[in-house]
């Protein structure tokens, strides 16, 4: 049985997950952890309580913690819940290194603004609900701060493409930078995921957990 050790994760983190009991990968997060952390973008699917989570949360910190300037992530849920619960996952490792890390939650015109506020920040955990695109106020105001990010995650990613978030997704796509990680987790690989993996600029690393 694999633990975190093996995937060669920073020993911080190791001393981080150890104090609150993890020792051993899940599945996706044993699958997906060194492929992210080699730089590729990743596509996974497991079933819920399977520690996707984790899955983005520790290659983010073990990245961002070598250079932790200007804010590093997106990560964009379609609940505040959720928005709150990977903040929280994000706070227990990251605490070790002082992450600074803000919940946004409102259309995408409130990201972008407090992107824009949080200048200082590492991470953004930015929710998109389902009211009127915030496009003319995303062109509207400084997006710069979002240029910088290295990675970009989309959590639930099935809920957030192809639906009624769809457009403010596109609009968020415009303002990062071309040059950054994208990760995308769901339940199960939808049409619209195995679509996004066929336009991706880079080659994805897609993994779906099978129930056996
Ligand atoms: P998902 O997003 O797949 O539904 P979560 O990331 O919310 O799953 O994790 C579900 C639960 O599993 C959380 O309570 C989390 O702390 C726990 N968990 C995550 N990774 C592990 C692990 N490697 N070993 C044991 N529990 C874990
Ligand atoms: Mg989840």
């Amino acid at each position: 049985m694999k633990t975190f050790s093996d995937l060669e994760l920073k020993p911080w983190i190791i001393r981080q997950l150890t104090g609150i009991g993890l020792k051993h990968p899940t599945p996706i997060q044993e699958n997906c952890i060194p492929k992210i952390i080699e730089g590729r973008d990743c596509i996974g699917a497991a079933k819920t309580g399977s520690g996707k989570t984790l899955v983005f949360a520790l290659p983010i910190l073990h990245k961002l913690c070598e250079d932790p300037y200007g804010i590093y992530a997106l990560v964009l849920t379609p609940t505040r819940e959720l928005a709150f619960q990977i903040g929280d996952s994000f706070a227990v490792i990251g605490r070790a290194i002082n992450l600074r890390q803000s919940i946004i939650v409102g259309g995408m015109d409130m990201v972008a603004q407090g992107a824009e506020l949080a200048k200082k920040l590492n991470l953004t955990t930015g929710v998109i609900h389902g009211t009127e695109t915030g496009s003319d106020h995303l062109e509207s105001c400084n997006t710069f701060s979002l240029k910088q990010i290295k990675f970009l995650v989309l959590d639930e990613a099935d809920r957030l493409l192809g639906g009624a978030f769809d457009g403010q997704i596109k609009t968020i796509f415009s303002a990062l930078p071309q040059q950054k990680q994208t990760l995308m987790f769901s339940a199960t690989i939808t049409d619209t995921l195995e679509k996004v993996k066929q336009v991706a600029k880079n080659e994805v690393f897609m993994w779906e957990q099978k129930d056996d």
